[in-house]
């Protein structure tokens, strides 16, 4: 005989792809019916075109199949109610921050413990390269890490990371892709590649607000945030939206990269952002053990001095790094470690500065 507390014992081992909690407790089980070694299950989804019914069908249908005495297993899919959907997303909001009172009152980010947002003075010093290595070498750490690119105009963090499609919205709520363990937000999951994001101010300010606040974040330990370059309004609203923001600044050692850079901090130290320290990118490239500082040499210690802020290390140009970002799979998640490791000194020095 097939006990019925069996089969949902197996089904709470059964996590939702994308909203990666057991199907139990996401209440997606409508019914459990057993007639002798065939056993029938009902699966509300979230919305009719779940893109990732198979995958729910497939794993039910092995892990139920293996329990001792099952002949035969169905699975009916239906779809929540719209209460049902109502209550699913109240919880998963409230996981997110259960001090908190409704989603609307849920202050942003409040979903991570440190939130860091990466700046620059200018583009290509390879800022997204940096946020999406150290969020590789966080969560190679052990960390829980979500990936916020703000950089709406010049969004480069999906090719970086190797992430496409579409994400899923489930009554307004925006469901984040994942590279591995790492949740990733994007302005280009949503226009097309090649298209001009042409949004000023007010629309702007609305987008990254919603990206803080729409998404069915997960717990992290740590959300990064890809500034777009230079000191403008996504930088005002992030210090206003999350005013316990830290800032890691990028700079290459080039005076045009490190003044502007300069900048950047000066800003953020003006709206109240802590500033956590200096990065210099492509500091040198090493030919036959000779360091050529091809962007003038120090930089970015120096403008860590200026600004008295800690200077976290130098990071070397070197091919593998820019092949791997264009691969979609940066060089910190690699075995490579003399590579990785540039990253992962920085990221645990970022994890003792805990504030
Ligand atoms: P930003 O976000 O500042 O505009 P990107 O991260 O897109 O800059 O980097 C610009 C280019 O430089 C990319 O092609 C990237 O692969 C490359 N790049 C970044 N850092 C390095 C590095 N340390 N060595 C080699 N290439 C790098």
């Amino acid at each position: 005989m097939i006990d019925k507390n069996d089969v949902m014992k197996i089904l709470s081992e059964i996590d939702d792809p994308e909203l990666r909690r057991p199907l139990t407790e996401l209440d997606m089980v409508k019914s459990v019916e057993i007639d002798g070694g065939h056993v029938k299950i009902g699966i509300s989804l979230t919305i009719p075109g779940c893109p990732l019914r198979q995958k729910i069908s497939d794993d039910v249908l092995t892990k139920v199949g293996q329990l001792p005495g099952v002949e035969k297993v169905e699975v009916d899919f239906g779809v929540m109610s719209e209460e049902q959907r109502k209550n699913l997303l109240n919880r998963l909001h409230g996981s997110q921050n259960a001090a908190a009172g409704t989603h609307n009152e849920k202050p942003a980010g409040a979903f991570a413990k440190r939130v860091i947002a990466v700046a620059s003075g200018k583009g290509g010093v390879g800022k997204s390269t940096v946020t999406s290595n150290l969020a590789a070498a966080l969560s190679k750490m052990g960390h829980k890490v979500a990936v916020l690119d703000a950089d709406v105009y010049g969004f480069s963090i999906p090719r970086i990371l190797g992430l496409s499609g579409t994400p899923t919205i489930i009554d307004e709520n925006i469901v984040p892709l994942r590279k591995g363990n790492i949740q990733v937000i994007s302005m280009g999951f949503f226009v097309e590649e090649d298209a001009p994001v042409i949004w000023r101010g007010p629309l702007l300010h609305k987008a990254i607000n919603q990206f803080l606040t729409d998404v069915l974040w997960d717990k992290s330990d740590f959300l990064m945030l890809d500034l777009p370059p230079g000191t403008g309004d996504v930088t005002l609203t992030i210090a206003q939206a999350l005013p316990n923001a830290e800032l890691l600044v990028v700079t290459t050692p080039q005076p045009v990269a490190s003044h502007t850079a300069g900048r950047v901090a000066k800003l953020a130290e003006k709206t109240n952002l802590k500033v956590l320290g200096v990065i210099e990118n492509m500091a040198y490239y090493e030919i036959n053990g000779t360091r050529q500082y091809i962007f003038g040499k120090d930089g970015g210690k120096n403008l860590a001095t200026e600004l008295k802020v800690p200077f976290l290390g130098q990071i070397p140009i070197m091919t593998e790094i820019r092949e791997a970002a264009d691969a979609g799979l940066p060089m910190a998640f690699s075995d490579h470690d003399d590579i990785a490791r540039y990253y992962l000194d920085i990221a645990e020095a970022i994890v003792r500065m805990k504030l």
